[in-house]
């Protein structure tokens, strides 16, 4: 919604250099980026804590920080995803698939926020975009005393929906040609999980997956859901799972956002059934909290300056304009219950799979959304296809994006907020010398 004038008429509640709407992976990585570049820094979001889906949305893992020679994601993704794990007690950071305790990464993130003088909002749903020409003068957000206005020079989008930027007028695209999207999850928490007994029965062959796959080959599971995720040790008893798909439901959608929480949570309890009875290491676990924040892995791709698209990703694609590099293979769940599409996502993902030192680029082209020209996208919502989507969605991949839109805005002060004018070499020298970033 585009609504200057009734946005203008508003209280201001924050005046900043760099607003960052979002606090997940793309957001944290936009506003620690800017405000170690020397921005002052605003940081919206809608819940009560930072992370998304990586705190609030309970998602386990983080995927791949590295392509197994390089650390793609090194950085702030790094940084904080050390400080979670060795709060966690874990020895050895797996690059591949580590395990996060949502809680732990809730207050890392206070305390990265705090130390770097981000002057943070919660409470704050971004619900209207003000603009003025090519330019977003300003930001209403609904919180506790109402609709407040919130005014900058630059706006970074993480939202993970392109909110902002759709708010905004910037074009974009929304799932497949027939606009459908991969479902979505709600992912859960287990305590009294005993990892001791699971982990033998794992080694002998029993895991749960193969557990839950009998039982769909017998026609005995509970749920059509073939393409089953897994649950993590994110504690000494605690797991923290990414269990069954809400099918056919759009992360944009007002009555299958709805659908999503009521039939997640029916999915959650029928799953967790599955697991008291059938798996090892479960039999006296309890399901103890659903996620707060549908977890959604897809909506909005805003439109851009260029569309990543699949065949760069074939290419292993260098741009001169390169943010980053990433290789996590291409993720697209199914939209739907069946049986032979479900089966197939991992297929694609291990024909898509990189070989060890393997990476694609991506231009910053990509966080510019077309037509407007104080604003960067960052995270799940960049400008790509859909294969590239389902690989830079993961969190990594969100931190990567986030931290050069972060550096960007902060670099884009000296030309008046202007993105387009910001100049690449100057950008990636500021990430590496900054932030450590992986540039080569
Ligand atoms: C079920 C599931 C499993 C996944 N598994 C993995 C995995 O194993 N490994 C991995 O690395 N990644 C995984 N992902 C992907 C990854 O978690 C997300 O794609 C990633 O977190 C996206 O980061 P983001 O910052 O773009 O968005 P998000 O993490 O969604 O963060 C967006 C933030 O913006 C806030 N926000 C949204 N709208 C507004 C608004 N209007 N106003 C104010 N604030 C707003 C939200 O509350 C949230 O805090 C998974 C995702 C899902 C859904």
């Amino acid at each position: 919604m585009n609504n200057s004038n009734f946005i203008d008429s508003l209280e201001i509640l924050a005046e900043s250099d760099v607003i960052v709407a979002g606090g997940g992976p793309a957001g944290l990585g936009a506003a620690l980026a800017a405000a170690r570049n020397g921005a002052k820094v605003v940081l919206l979001e809608q819940t009560g804590a930072l992370g998304g889906m990586a705190s609030i949305g309970l998602v386990p893992m983080l995927a791949y920080t590295t392509d197994g020679v390089n650390i793609t994601a090194a950085g702030i993704c790094m940084e904080i995803a050390g400080e979670v794990v060795a709060r966690m007690g874990v020895k050895k950071f797996d690059n591949y698939w580590q395990s996060i305790n949502p809680e732990i990464f809730k207050k890392v993130c206070d305390e990265k926020v705090t130390a770097a003088g981000i002057k943070v909002y919660f409470s704050q749903k971004i619900a209207a975009v003000g603009r003025n020409g090519d330019r977003i003068s300003s930001l209403a957000a609904a919180g506790p005393r109402g609709l407040k206005r919130i005014t900058g020079k630059v706006f970074v989008d993480a939202t993970g929906d392109g909110t902002v930027s759709a708010f905004a007028g910037a074009p974009f695209e929304c799932g497949d040609a027939n606009g459908k999207t991969m479902s979505p999850s709600l992912c859960v928490q287990y305590a009294g999980v005993d990892w001791d007994e699971y982990s033998d029965s794992a080694k002998a062959g029993r895991n749960y997956q193969n557990i839950w796959h009998e039982l769909m080959d017998a026609g005995k599971a509970p749920l059509p859901e073939r393409h089953f995720v897994g649950i993590f040790k994110t504690g000494p008893s605690v797991g923290t799972g990414n269990l069954g798909h809400i099918y056919g439901a759009n992360g944009i959608n007002e009555a299958d956002v709805t659908r999503g929480y009521i039939e997640g949570r029916e999915i959650a309890g029928i799953i967790h059934r599955f697991f008291r009875e059938h798996v090892p290491g479960f039999r006296n676990s309890e399901l103890v909290n659903t996620a707060s924040l549908l977890s959604v892995r897809e909506t909005r791709r805003i439109t851009g300056d260029y569309c990543l698209n699949f065949e760069d990703y074939r290419r292993r694609a260098v741009f001169p304009d390169e943010i980053g590099r990433y290789s996590y293979p291409v993720d697209i769940h199914s939209s739907s219950t069946d049986a032979d599409e479900q089966r197939k996502v991992e297929e694609r993902m291990k024909e898509t799979g990189y070989k060890a030192g393997e990476n694609y680029g991506i231009p910053y082209r990509a966080l510019l959304p077309r037509g407007i020209n104080n604003l960067l996208v960052a995270g799940r919502s960049i400008c790509c296809d859909r294969e590239v989507q389902s690989s830079l969605r993961v969190m990594p991949g969100c931190f990567i994006t986030g931290q050069a839109a972060g550096t960007a805005a902060a670099l884009s002060l000296s030309c008046q907020g202007i993105t387009r004018e910001v100049k690449a070499d100057q950008l990636r020298a500021a990430m590496r010398d900054k932030l450590g970033a992986y540039l080569p």
